[in-house]
């Protein structure tokens, strides 16, 4: 099969083809419906992911259909539609037997230890695994693992309460313009921030208020009491991050942020104002499900700026790279 393989530490990637996968006995083999571009696999490709095993194929998320299933594998057969988490658990240590299997003691990491999804077929755990109902498209089931279900755990972790105000930077990036929907889905009133006026038409569309610039808290507590922030941007936007949040707010830090940035937190700021800081990667089997619930219901619809083939993964790097375009860049083996 065709797929996209990092053959080193900082040697770029190659398309080739490899041996089609066989599943080991706890293993399906899925032919890839969808997967998706991340700023991730460009800190992978830098380098920055010591876990990772070479050659390693590229890509972590992902939504395909069951062609093959291990011996051991229970409660999923062959035709059915699957998500992968970024993980695979173990299944068995303490974090794992009570639902939070994304501290899993011995998990290993697709693109990383374990081969990812930038082929026409990929090996996928059983630990892994959560199945995707007929009315939840693939290009909103994709978005799950490393978006949408990751946003979602993270609002559950900030016990986001309805009718609370959730602000969001760089709104129009791939993270953001999918936080501002789970997040009004979760029945939070949303503003979205972005330094582009002309993204703010589109992100209007789907949030209660955008704020346009860089400076964004006085007018963001003119606004409203604002409880929760999800910063996707990072030390350029961390500090009006915490200025705009009212007394008991919470941060929510997620994203692909540049490892070698520091930001110098004051403690007086968030002692006062009693301000919890959640920094935040990953979604659980409960948290995809629920949020595939919530795609299925039409509460969350997938912006996509570009669909690329496989061959044509330069291309989709450049349109990620891109600051004009709005969304998440999928690939189509
Ligand atoms: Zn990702
Ligand atoms: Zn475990």
């Amino acid at each position: 099969m065709k797929a996209v393989v990092v053959p080193g530490k900082q040697k770029g990637y190659k398309i080739e083809e490899v041996p089609d996968p066989i599943p080991g006995k706890d293993e399906v083999v899925i032919r890839v419906n969808r997967a998706a571009l991340c700023y991730r696999d460009l800190l992978q490709l830098q380098g920055f992911y010591p876990r990772m095993k070479y050659p390693v194929i590229l890509g972590h998320e992902v939504v395909g259909t069951i062609e093959q299933i291990g011996e051991n594998v229970k409660g999923f057969k062959e035709g059915d539609k699957v998500i992968s988490l970024l993980y695979a658990p173990d299944g068995t240590c303490h974090y794992c037997q009570i639902g939070e299997e994304a501290y899993c003691h011995s998990r290993l990491g697709y693109s990383e230890e374990l081969d990812g999804f930038f082929a026409e077929k990929a090996k996928i755990k059983v630990t892994s695994l959560v199945k995707v109902g007929t009315n939840v498209p693939d290009e909103g089931a994709v978005l799950v693992p490393c978006i949408t279900g990751m946003v979602y755990r993270s609002l559950r972790r900030a016990k986001l309460q309805k009718g609370e105000t959730v602000l969001v930077t760089g709104a129009s990036g791939g993270v953001g313009i999918h936080a501002i929907q789970v997040a009004k889905a979760l029945g939070a009133k949303v503003i979205g921030v972005t330094t582009s006026e002309e993204k703010a038409a589109f992100i209007r569309k789907l949030a209660d208020h955008v704020i346009v610039g860089s400076k964004f808290s006085e007018e963001a507590k003119k606004i409203s009491d604002v409880n929760v922030v999800i910063d996707t941007v990072g030390t350029p936007t961390i500090d009006e991050s915490l200025k705009s949040l009212w007394m008991g707010g919470r941060l929510i830090q997620i994203g692909n942020v540049d490892p070698t940035q520091i930001y110098q937190l004051r403690l007086g700021y968030i002692i006062l104002k009693d301000i919890e800081v959640i920094g935040h990667a990953s979604a659980t089997k409960r948290d995809a499900e629920e949020t595939l619930k919530l795609t299925g219901e039409g509460k969350i619809n997938p912006v996509i700026a570009a669909v690329v083939e496989l061959n044509e993964i330069d291309k989709g790097y450049e349109i990620l790279k891109d600051k004009h375009k709005i969304g998440k860049v999928l690939v189509k083996p």
